[in-house]
């Protein structure tokens, strides 16, 4: 059958055919240790749960706005303002099918032919991807591990066209874990202001945080910036709920309405028993959030340390999110039964077949000297993977 342009340009997920290699090792019997997890393997807390399960047996079970329920919205308006001091009416939130559904419909709403998105590597792999399928023109600042991962205000300065029209930031960051302070992102807002931009900020790991330093949110920095800022969040890191499927948009209640004529006309409303759980979410009791905060720290210190043991690997400390973005490049060019290891995806296979390892190579994001590793997983399987990594590459 004959596909459409769009459909040729699409591109697989590597970390999806990694996760289903490791997956058809594990039906093999094989013990493979999985780092490529890109949710926390906490369950969801008992209290959303619960509150779900009542949302059910009470017959919460049709259609809702598109946009999201103004429960909802208020439980989130509420919680922004509360975490962040910022204020949000409800015709400047829409909920969606997911962050990544909500960057979707943003992107496809503000992005013309040609229009560029500026975009800092190491990236979340999806943000090019939907810039490609709105028709915009991806530009990379590329963030070297030199400055520690982070762009620079000259950087984003250098990149400006004038067909300039989003600059995306992510912070805490997937996939290097790290963040921004308050004064490096005014730099970025004061370019941004000056050059007309719209920021689209994805906020999704700012509860996941291990500095004393509290999470500066970006539309905080200033009634102006707050105007020309889309602030992206939802519940599934925080909350683990990846599966539930809501995330969110506050900001221009222009670009909010646009993007709810778009959902009313592709996925109608986010399934209305996640909503209710997400409501809990945002009201409940925020504990279970520490406690998972607590736990990823001691995994984040331990798994830093011992990749840095490790002769030839580097890693920079995350300061945030759960995974660790390791330089690995010293190893290319070395041997393996006769291959030569040439890139961050040859190193990932090795790792799977040698070590019985998922990594995700970095080439994904944007990086091809480095591996994504994750530790949302078991201390004991974080202990066992970085023996049998090093274990591995020694034999290299
Ligand atoms: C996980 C993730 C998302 C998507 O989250 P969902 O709400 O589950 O769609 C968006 N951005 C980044 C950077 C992520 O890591």
């Amino acid at each position: 059958m004959k596909l459409s342009k769009l459909a040729k340009t699409l591109k697989p997920s590597a970390t999806l055919a990694i996760t289903a290699k490791a997956k058809e090792l594990k039906a093999q019997g094989i013990d493979v240790i999985g780092f490529g997890a890109g949710e926390p393997d906490f369950d969801t807390p008992d209290n959303i749960k619960e509150y779900a399960k009542e949302s059910i047996d009470l017959g919460f079970t049709k259609y809702t706005a598109a946009g999201g329920t103004n429960e909802l919205k208020e439980a989130i308006i509420k919680r922004t303002k509360l975490d962040y001091n910022l204020e949000y009416k409800k015709n400047e939130i829409l909920v969606g099918s997911g962050a990544k559904h909500v960057l979707y419909n943003l992107f496809q709403v503000l992005v013309d032919n040609d229009d560029e998105v500026l975009i800092p590597s190491p990236y979340w792999v999806s943000y090019p991807e939907q810039v490609k399928i709105a028709g915009g023109k991806p530009v990379i600042l590329e963030g070297l591990q030199e400055s520690g991962f982070k762009i620079s205000k000259k950087q984003i300065e250098t990149a400006i066209t004038n067909r300039t029209k989003i600059l995306v930031l992510n912070y805490p960051a997937n996939p290097t874990g790290i963040t921004y302070n308050r004064q490096e992102l005014e730099g970025f807002a004061e370019v941004a202001l000056k050059n007309n931009l719209v920021i689209i900020t994805d906020e999704i790991y700012d509860k996941i945080l291990y500095k004393d330093e509290k999470h500066t949110s970006f539309p905080q920095l200033g009634s102006d910036v707050k105007e020309k800022t889309i602030l992206v969040n939802g519940v599934s890191k925080t909350y683990s709920m990846t599966g539930w499927r809501i995330g969110y948009a506050a900001g221009n209640s222009e670009v909010i309405s646009a993007m709810n004529n778009l959902s009313g006309q592709s996925t109608s409303n986010p399934t209305s028993i996640s909503q209710k759980a997400a409501i809990e979410a945002f009201r409940g009791p925020q504990d279970a959030v520490q406690n998972m905060l607590k736990e990823f720290k001691e995994r984040r210190d331990y798994i830093t340390s011992a990749l840095n043991e490790i002769n030839g690997i580097d890693c920079v400390l995350p300061e945030g999110a759960f995974y660790v973005f390791p330089n690995i490049s010293s190893y290319f060019g070395k041997e393996h039964k006769g291959k030569k290891i040439t890139n961050s995806i040859a190193i990932s296979d090795f790792l799977l077949d040698v070590a019985k390892v998922a990594v995700v190579p970095g080439v994904e994001f944007g990086s091809d000297n480095h591996i994504r590793v994750s530790y949302a997983t078991s201390m004991s399987d974080i202990k066992e993977g970085m023996k049998r990594i090093k274990e591995s590459l020694a034999i290299l």
